[in-house]
């Protein structure tokens, strides 16, 4: 079992994203929850150049990638699960959710520390939202994650399938998440008491700073509930929404494959996705 998953990895990703991503631009088709601002061509265009360029970089530097890894810890005894004899179902289904976890501190941490949100905001600068945003990443973000991810691993020692899982559920549901497609709302809300819906994760790219830094899950929705950080709904609803970073509104640095590589580099170091004028305004529109 671990040598079919360790031999066919790629492929299974490989075949799970296609499958899903082709779903979910039918769907976004069929019933769009928003008008897209910007060209589609264009900007998908350059949102799966990024994709190809990160998948690529990432196979040559971490060819064994996170599965590799979880190999080499059980081979090693590495790890919580590989020192501590639980059934399988428990180890599988704790590892996802603890992974699911991490991930959920990760984005956190990449909206408060200023150095990270320069290579985040990449991410938000999308002028508009949907299945394509959801992979769209800078390359470093990219390797950043990979060695985070490396790094729980290796502490918590999960089963290879339970990596396999966790990926593949990962990148499914944030093309899911972050497409644009209209649920029925009633739906909506009962799916987002367990996973991560594109009404939830669409309040994470407003303009609005308060909005920005809320709904880090991209899986599942109990973190932001657990630590405070849920909002429920835009306040300039979901249509009238403006998706970005009021500082980057322009599409050569937003839509193109060249500007977002280089956005992290403009500005000054320091800035951070606590937009602390917006907090300000709202504080004050509140009275004392
Ligand atoms: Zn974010
Ligand atoms: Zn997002």
């Amino acid at each position: 079992m671990n040598d079919f998953i360790l031999n066919h990895e790629p492929a299974i990703r490989l075949s799970c994203f296609f499958g899903v991503f082709a779903v979910m631009a039918v769907w976004e088709l069929l019933a769009p929850r928003r008008r897209l601002s910007q060209s589609k061509g264009r900007r998908w265009l350059n949102n799966l150049e990024l994709v190809v360029f990160n998948t690529a970089l990432l196979r040559l530097i971490f060819p064994l990638a996170a599965v590799g890894v979880a190999a080499s810890a059980e081979l090693n005894g590495w790890g919580l699960f590989n020192r501590v004899a639980a059934p399988a179902w428990l180890a599988l289904s704790a590892s996802v959710i603890i992974l699911d976890a991490a991930i959920y501190l990760q984005h956190v941490m990449f909206h408060a520390v200023p150095l990270f949100w320069r290579l985040h905001r990449v991410h938000h600068a999308d002028l508009d939202f949907d299945v394509t945003t959801g992979s769209r990443f800078h390359p470093v973000e990219i390797l950043l994650s990979m060695l985070i991810k490396f790094a729980v691993i290796v502490l918590l020692g999960p089963p290879i399938v339970a990596v396999v899982v966790f990926e593949v559920l990962l990148n499914a549901t944030a093309m899911f998440n972050h497409s644009n497609v209209r649920l029925p709302l009633a739906l909506d809300a009962v799916l987002r008491w367990l996973i991560v819906t594109p009404d939830m994760h669409r309040v994470h790219h407003s303009h609005l700073g308060h909005e920005t830094n809320s709904n880090f899950g991209f899986n599942l929705s109990v973190w932001d509930r657990l630590f405070g950080t849920y909002r429920g709904q835009p306040e300039e609803g979901h249509v009238g929404m403006v998706i970005g970073i009021d500082t980057f509104r322009d599409a050569a640095h937003c839509v193109t494959l060249r500007g977002m590589l280089g956005m992290p580099l403009i500005g000054k170091l320091g800035e951070y996705a606590i937009n602390r004028r917006d907090w300000d305004r709202r504080e004050k529109g509140r009275g004392p």
